[in-house]
């Protein structure tokens, strides 16, 4: 059984999620257990799982439920996530990985699923743009000039573009999210579960707004 805090974050891409999940725990102090991360990070050391993944990745199809399960399975057994808990981003991503998420926290129930509410309109700009620190996973959004080398403000890792943000992959990643991750919403709804949040306005307004659904819970 998982204790602690334990908190999933769906939304779009680009709807501001990465930048907000950071954020959140640090706040909370729980381990920020992001797939793509993982997966991403699996891709760069050219393990087995990594070389098993970077073509799905790259075409922004999504990884199988079984092998993003056992991956998120393993995480979860650890000992900073089963003390403190977890804030889960990008994942899950189908209903077949909510269920299976309820089955591995067991006793140790979601506290709350926050749904970062962006029109889609809104989010192609800001993906394009996006930037992305390759050790600790903080967002940045690219001005006109981009600087080069990018380092991050927070960890000193590099600042780079996704190889995944490009117009094709992003478009079919938002197709994907309407028809795969959409149900989510009417899943955890469902069970009461389920806390939608503009994520509209600045970055401190959208985390004041998450963060006065989770205190409160
Ligand atoms: P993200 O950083 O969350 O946008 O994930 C990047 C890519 O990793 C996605 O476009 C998928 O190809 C894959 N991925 C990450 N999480 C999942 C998941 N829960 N299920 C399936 N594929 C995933």
């Amino acid at each position: 059984m998982t204790k602690g805090t334990r908190i999933v974050l769906l939304g779009r891409q680009g709807s501001g999620k990465g930048t907000q999940c950071v954020r959140l725990s640090r706040h909370y102090v729980v381990p920020h257990i992001s797939t793509g991360d993982m997966l991403r990070a699996a891709v760069r050391e050219d393990s087995p799982l990594g070389r098993s993944v970077a073509e799905v990745i790259g075409s922004g199809g999504l990884v199988s439920d079984d092998l993003i399960v056992e991956l998120v399975r393993e995480r979860l057994g650890k000992a900073d996530a089963r003390r403190r808990g977890f804030l889960l981003d990008g994942f899950p991503r189908t209903v077949a990985q909510a269920v299976a998420l309820d089955d591995i926290s067991g006793d140790g129930a979601l506290n709350a699923v926050i749904d970062l509410v962006v029109p889609r309109e809104m989010v192609l700009d800001r993906l394009s743009a996006r930037r992305v620190c390759r050790d600790c996973g903080a967002n940045y959004q690219a001005g006109p000039v981009v600087r080069s080398p990018w380092t991050c403000d927070t960890c000193g890792g590099d600042v780079v573009q996704r190889d995944d943000d490009t117009p094709e992959s992003i478009n079919r990643r938002l197709d994907l999210y309407e028809t795969q991750t959409a149900p989510l919403i009417e899943f955890y709804g469902a069970t009461n579960r389920l806390f939608p949040v503009d994520g509209v306005g600045t970055p401190d307004q959208v985390f004041e707004r998450i963060t006065s659904i989770i205190d409160a819970r």
